[in-house]
């Protein structure tokens, strides 16, 4: 055996450096050949690419190229040589070959190429093995890192916010229970409610919907944090832009206004698509060819343009004056959809947008309170082909008008009592916004649904693998 390290597929194609001894490891894509050579198309994950493994027929004997199908995992040992063939600047001439596993023909899933995205999703334990998937899962590694990098560079702290809460930061019914109780033996108070006092935390506990509340109670020591973890919501909505786990992003800045904000937010999304452009290009290049020949222009378009700001009144008026027939009607107070969302974008700015200052009656109560007692300072930031990417605000500081809130929603503030308090010990303007992960690699992958840019999807009715 031979004592060199096994090569990332990935490096080997950039390398210049020639006749020399490799070594990799990877799952065949394809196979021919005849008497006199085979060639292997061989990739490891670490590149959108394969690399060609040529191996002399007499000298392995026909027998063994066999059991060397399409998925089976190979490790080959050989001489790095340019190329001659077209299409690939280098190739392995193969001196040995050890097969670590086949993958029978008869029941490997992956055989030709041209699968539907929907026949993946049943078989997702595999598809990370496509092209389209390998480039997807990487554009997402990417990116996570950017995110730290983006807010590290900047002087934000990672702020690890809980997964198991008791508050319950966006209003009832979304959210998944965690519980120890015996589900068929529920211990009962002498009113016959559940009684949650004999449960783990003793008390109801639930899965977060965001890290916010929490991570306000840092930016409030640390200046500038950020969270970046696990989210969860029940909500019963099989839309191609909803998951009910999903991975979200939230900073959380003292003495941010919400100007301070919006230019952070948009900030980030040029460096986190700049990022993908300069360190994805054959991922990205791979998808624009496959899924969306737009796709490459739509990203260089946003990281070069101003996005368009303008209150929510500006654009319900904007919509309402269009003659454009919404499936859902638009009017001031009105909840905007995704069509709405998309509407200003994509048939009117043509750019992305930030709305802000909505009326309080559809967002959270811990937003800003306006001078007007009608809007508060949110902001959404609207993206083309997703609508709603980014959803955030300054926050309020006054204790009283948040606790006042909190009474005209009927809100029980007994779970939350920590996060009003927050507001009597230094209260300070601060301001964040949350950004769904996958609503981010959905925008830079080009991808239409956003069970194809998670590893393993959760949607109503479905959480296998
Ligand atoms: P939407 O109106 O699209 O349902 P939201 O207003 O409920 O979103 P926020 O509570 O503002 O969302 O959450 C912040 C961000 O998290 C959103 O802008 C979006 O990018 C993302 N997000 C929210 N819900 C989901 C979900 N179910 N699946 C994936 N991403 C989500
Ligand atoms: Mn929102």
């Amino acid at each position: 055996m031979s004592a060199i390290r096994r090569s990332r597929i990935a490096d080997l194609l950039a390398s210049k450096e020639f006749n020399r001894s490799v070594d990799v490891k990877g799952w065949v894509r394809t196979i021919r050949g005849n008497k006199y050579v085979n060639f292997v198309h061989l990739n490891d994950g670490s590149t959108v690419k394969n690399i060609q493994i040529v191996a002399d027929t007499e000298k392995f004997g026909a027998e063994f190229f066999k059991p060397i199908t399409t998925g089976a995992c190979i490790h080959v040992v050989g001489t790095l040589v340019e190329s001659q063939g077209k299409g690939q600047t280098c190739e392995i001439q193969a001196d040995t070959i050890e097969i670590y596993g086949t993958a029978d023909p008869e029941t490997y899933p992956l055989q030709k190429k041209g699968h539907s995205l929907e026949f993946l999703r049943e078989i997702a334990y595999l598809r990370p093995r496509t092209n389209t998937f390998g480039a997807i899962f990487r554009i997402r590694h990417n990116m996570a890192y950017a995110i730290h990098k983006f807010f590290n560079d900047k002087g934000f702290y990672y702020f690890h916010t809980p997964i198991i809460t008791a508050s319950d930061a966006e209003g009832a019914g979304s959210m998944f229970q965690v519980t120890t109780l015996d589900q068929n033996n529920l211990p009962r108070t002498e009113t016959g409610a559940i009684d949650y006092t004999e449960d783990f935390f003793g008390g109801q506990t639930n899965l977060t919907v965001s890290g916010q509340l929490e991570g306000e109670l840092g930016a409030m020591a640390l200046g500038g944090i950020y969270t970046f973890g696990p989210t969860f919501r029940a909500e019963n909505s099989n839309t191609p832009r909803h998951l009910a786990e999903f991975w979200m992003i939230e900073p959380e800045v003292a003495f941010n206004d919400i100007i301070d904000n919006m230019d952070l937010a948009e900030e980030f999304m040029k460096y986190l698509i700049q990022y993908a452009l300069d360190n994805c290009q054959d991922d990205i290049a791979f998808l624009n060819e496959m899924f969306d020949k737009e796709l490459i222009e739509r990203l260089k378009f946003v990281v070069k343009n101003d996005f368009v700001r303008l209150t929510y009144t500006e654009g319900v008026k904007i919509l309402e004056e269009s003659g454009h027939k919404f499936e859902f009607p638009v009017f001031w107070g009105a909840d905007l959809q995704s069509e709405h969302e998309r509407y200003l974008v994509e048939n009117h700015f043509k750019c992305p947008v930030i709305l802000t200052d909505y009326p309080k009656e559809i967002k959270s109560f811990y937003m800003k309170q306006n001078e007007d007692g009608k809007t508060v300072r949110a902001m959404d930031v609207l993206f083309p082909k997703i609508g709603e990417i980014i959803g955030g605000s300054e926050r309020e500081t006054d204790y009283d008008k948040l606790l006042n809130r909190t009474k005209e929603l009927n809100m029980n503030t007994d779970p939350i009592w920590w996060y009003l308090d927050i507001r009597k010990f230094g209260t300070a303007p601060h301001s964040g916004f949350g950004l769904g992960f996958e609503r981010l690699i959905l925008f830079i992958t080009g991808m239409a649904n956003i069970r194809d840019v998670i590893p393993f999807p959760r949607t109503p009715n479905s959480a296998e693998f």
